[in-house]
């Protein structure tokens, strides 16, 4: 399998979909819906990872997520001039395009660390938070702690965790990322 630096667990964490590649009748196939194609269906269409690669189809990157890849570089880089600073934010930006989704519920909200994107290593679930800890009420403790960190308007008892808890990795998800310098840093998005 193709290894790719913003998704190194890739095919772990991925959605794929039980039918062929649409364009070259390939498996494994990834699932269209995160992905855009040149021509028209009406569903999404599976498309497999040659042709992602091969720019027949390719994610959809938000021109605030690119922003905000620019302003990083702007920090970190002082010393580069615009044309350097654009060239490679451009590159970056046409490499995450061509890796694998994050089976985002909403809309891609890839995060950045320094001077680059951040890793996506998969969705933290339940198992991955039990596993961590030294039992399911420690695990949940530590929902709460992410919870308060990335929504500190949230109000939260020890009723209202059990309910976000049971829903964690359904109507709630949180991807995992990864900084280069290992700092881990999620995202939240609920349905
Ligand atoms: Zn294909």
């Amino acid at each position: 399998m193709t290894r790719f630096r913003y998704f190194p667990t890739f095919p772990e964490g991925a959605r794929f979909d039980a039918r062929a590649c649409a364009f070259c009748g390939a498996t494994p196939a990834l699932d269209g819906v995160w992905l855009e194609v040149d021509e028209d269906y009406d569903d999404p269409p599976p498309v497999c990872i040659e042709d992602l690669l091969r720019d027949r189809a390719r994610v959809a990157i938000p021109a605030r997520t690119q922003q905000d890849l620019a302003d990083h570089v702007a920090t970190s880089h002082p010393e580069w001039d615009d044309q350097r600073k654009a060239a490679y934010v451009a590159a970056r930006t046409a490499e995450l395009a061509h890796t694998p989704p994050v089976p985002w519920l909403q809309e891609n909200e890839w995060p950045v660390c320094a001077d680059d994107y951040a890793c996506f290593h998969g969705e933290l679930t339940r198992e991955r938070l039990e596993q961590r800890s030294a039992g399911p009420r420690e695990a949940q403790a530590v929902l709460g702690r992410i919870f308060q960190d990335l929504r500190p308007a949230w109000q939260l008892n020890a009723e209202s965790l059990d309910a976000w808890w049971q829903r964690l990795g359904g109507f709630v998800r949180i991807y995992a990322f990864r900084c280069p310098n290992g700092e881990e840093t999620y995202v939240l998005q609920t349905m």
